[in-house]
């Protein structure tokens, strides 16, 4: 047992186990058009890894089987993957629900034009990363323009029906803008309805906050700083036994652009596949193997357990 499930322990027996998979989160590729600094998975415009339409048919036929509650598709920026458009519209024919996690800025980049109301119709659940209400924050983990350009595609799914009809959720994002953890999201929240609201006229669903994790550039930037092994020493410190049970590992399982199945994003990172056992290819996929698997877990978990807990759906606690 390593730290981290020793700690666990004290919640669960030997070791993390899943006990189901509500979710299937697919990353579409590592291309983004975006450079964030807190990056865990180092995206940007040069990267070149991309989903091709062969997983995705696999894909297609897991979800298919599995029919979990949810397929959430990520990445790098998933719009940017040639075959997006027609993986959603697949999903969708097959009545699976379907959840897309958007950066927003992409939604501006040439091509794009169309993509709001592709993704209106086919009734796309939206998160998107919007990392504050302050533009001097946004500017510093996102670059310049980054905050005017979120801005300008929430009013353009504002204006479709987004953050307002029920049925088009748009969940807005948070993450600490540097080595501490998220404030606790309800009041944020409030903050962000009542700051977006009062200058834009914004409107959205929830707001979630996600801890950082020390991975990827996020990393490195602590390492400039010289600031990982307090960030880390603050992230176990934190451990909350109250957010195990609700671990989104548990629930979930991920795919990576080239088929490979990871028990999150975090471990798909670090080259971490599904373990102990179980089958760690799309192509492979045994329901019964994955459904309780034991998840392959290690230092960089602390995160994921720190105050209220963190997760793609946000806080735990
Ligand atoms: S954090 Fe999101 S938007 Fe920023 S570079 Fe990474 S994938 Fe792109
Ligand atoms: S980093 Fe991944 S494997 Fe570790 S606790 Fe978080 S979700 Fe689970």
């Amino acid at each position: 047992m390593n730290d981290f499930e020793k700690r666990v322990a004290e919640k669960e027996r030997d070791g993390l186990y899943s006990t189901g998979i509500d979710t299937l989160q697919v990353n579409l590729g590592l291309r983004c058009n975006q450079q964030c600094v807190h990056c865990h998975l180092e995206a940007s415009p040069h990267r070149t890894e991309t989903m091709p339409w062969t997983i995705m048919e696999l894909i297609l036929r897991v979800a298919g089987r599995v029919r979990c509650q949810l397929v959430d598709l990520t990445g790098g920026a998933p719009e940017l993957n040639p075959s997006f458009r027609r993986f959603v519209s697949d999903l969708r024919l097959e009545g699976h629900t379907v959840q897309v996690r958007t950066n927003l800025s992409v939604l501006l980049e040439p091509g794009m034009e169309e993509m709001p109301g592709f993704l209106r119709s086919h009734q796309v659940r939206l998160v998107a990363s919007m990392p504050c209400y302050l533009e001097e924050n946004v500017r510093a983990q996102r670059g310049p323009g980054a905050y005017e350009r979120s801005v300008t595609a929430i009013k353009t799914l504002n204006r479709l029906g987004y953050g307002s009809d029920p049925e088009l959720p748009l969940n807005l994002v948070y993450n600490p803008g540097g080595p501490f953890l998220p404030p606790p999201q309800s009041a944020l929240e409030e903050d962000y309805r009542r700051e977006l609201g009062e200058r834009f006229g914004i409107r959205f669903t929830r707001l979630l906050t996600i801890t950082n994790m020390p991975l990827g550039r996020f990393r490195k930037q602590l390492d400039r700083q010289g600031q990982r092994e307090n960030y880390q020493r603050l992230l176990r410190d934190s451990f909350n036994p109250k957010t195990v049970p609700g671990l989104m590992c548990r629930r979930q399982l991920s795919v990576g652009w080239d088929g490979t199945l990871y028990d999150c994003d975090f471990n798909l990172t670090l080259g971490l596949p599904v373990n102990h056992g179980a089958p760690d290819h799309i192509r492979s996929f045994k329901r019964d193997d994955l459904w309780t698997r034991r998840v392959v877990t290690g230092e960089h978990c602390f995160g994921c357990t720190a105050g209220s807990g963190s997760s793609c759906g946000g806080a735990l606690v």
